[in-house]
């Protein structure tokens, strides 16, 4: 199994770091190691290094750089986002969609234990949110709004652009947040445009390194830090800067924003030409999440008949690395969340295949072959 050659279409889950990240970030693992509150040139170093980053995630996305703060990654973003809202307002309500990631949604004991409550929206059986719902879930004690660009699961887009203004102008004071870690130049995103008051992105999803992301922050938005310490990103996000990280980030995101429509439209057509063969030569197959407003990387496709972990072990053992839409674990047939929300029950062989702006023709081609072998083999050892 070790030499079969490996296919890798589980970009959803992480990323390979791009050889020009790493190159970015070598010397300040060596030579530039300062740190960049230091005043000496070591640390000038750093703080410059710092600075230019801050500037390039601003630029990708419309804002300012003093409101960029950088975290530890989407996790962090998404509990610094809700955590420090919740610590600075007198509102004691938030709404969530029900297809949030994790680590949205897990914030919701944290925040009934401090008084709030939390109204979750569904979703319609594509994933997306609809708009007069949505308002109807808010009052005047809302204080948060939480909605996701692109689901992580089935790469349902959420139409931010419409949703952002409508939601200002019904309720007013109420800050939208969102979570844009999977859409993050794949995706075009002008927090303005989009009336976005805080938004949540992560390196590792885009070929930059783990253990770094960013929460874009709009001026004026205040946020009671989850961290106690020094008072390094303005305070809101205490602890030394991970330099190597964050140039590294930033090293991803310029290499990201320079080539995105290109990018995009490659990775969009090969993903449609995945789908249209599985449709055609595995019947039955279904696709979840939306057909058109969908993350152009994604395909999450279920397989009647076959039994989701069955398939993904099949699957890696002839070298394609995919994910599963169940819950992992022996003789469990629990779907996830998302795939709940979407009215999906129990598994129906579902596979999340995500490409990357690396992924070749060829690779699709193999994977092909490798699922036209494995899912009848698959179904014959039986499933819902
Ligand atoms: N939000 C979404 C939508 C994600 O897909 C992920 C990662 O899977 C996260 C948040 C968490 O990001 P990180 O892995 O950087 O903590």
């Amino acid at each position: 199994m070790t030499d079969v050659p490996l296919i890798y279409l589980d970009n959803g889950a992480t990323t390979r770091t791009d050889t020009g990240v790493i190159d970015a970030m070598v010397p300040f693992f060596a030579e530039s190691f300062g740190n960049a509150s230091s005043l000496h040139r070591l640390g000038v170093k750093s703080r410059r290094a710092l600075d230019q980053s801050r500037q390039i995630l601003a630029h990708a996305i419309g804002a300012k750089p003093s409101e960029i703060c950088f975290t530890s990654g989407g996790t962090e973003s998404d509990t610094l986002a809700i955590r420090g809202v919740a610590d600075a307002t007198r509102r004691r309500h938030m709404v969530m969609a029900a297809t949030e990631h994790p680590a949205v949604l897990a914030q919701q004991e944290w925040l009934k234990r401090r008084g709030f409550t939390v109204t979750l929206v569904p979703v319609d059986a594509n994933g997306r949110v609809d708009l007069d719902s949505l308002l109807e879930c808010t009052t005047g004690d809302t204080a948060l709004v939480s909605l996701m660009h692109a689901n992580n699961e089935i790469g349902t887009l959420q139409d931010l652009a419409r949703i952002g203004p409508a939601l200002k102008a019904h309720c007013p004071g109420v800050l939208f947040f969102v979570d844009a870690v999977q859409s993050f130049t794949k995706v075009p995103l002008h927090v303005g445009r989009a009336h976005i008051d805080l938004l949540a992105l992560s390196s590792h999803k885009i070929h930059g390194p783990k253990g770094v992301g960013a929460l874009y922050v709009r001026e004026g938005v205040h946020l009671g830090p989850q961290l106690a310490g020094g008072g390094q990103e303005g305070g809101t996000r205490p602890g030394t800067e991970n330099i190597p990280g964050i140039v590294g980030f930033a090293e991803a995101v310029r290499i990201a924003m320079a080539t995105a429509q290109e990018d995009q439209k490659r990775m969009r057509s090969l993903r449609d030409n995945l789908i249209a063969e599985c449709l055609a030569t595995l019947a039955p197959v279904e696709l979840n999440g939306h057909p058109e407003h969908r993350l152009c990387n994604n395909a999450n496709l279920n397989f009647p008949g076959a039994k989701a972990e069955i398939l993904l072990h099949m699957l890696e053992a002839q070298g394609l690395l995919v994910s599963s839409g169940a819950a992992c674990h022996a003789g469990s047939r629990k779907v996830s969340h998302v795939l709940q929300a979407i009215g999906l029950q129990v598994d129906r062989g579902t596979l999340r295949i995500t490409l990357c702006r690396h992924t070749t023709p060829d690779e699709i081609t193999r994977a092909l072959a490798i699922l036209k072998t494995v899912v009848p083999e698959a179904r014959a050892m039986g499933g819902a």
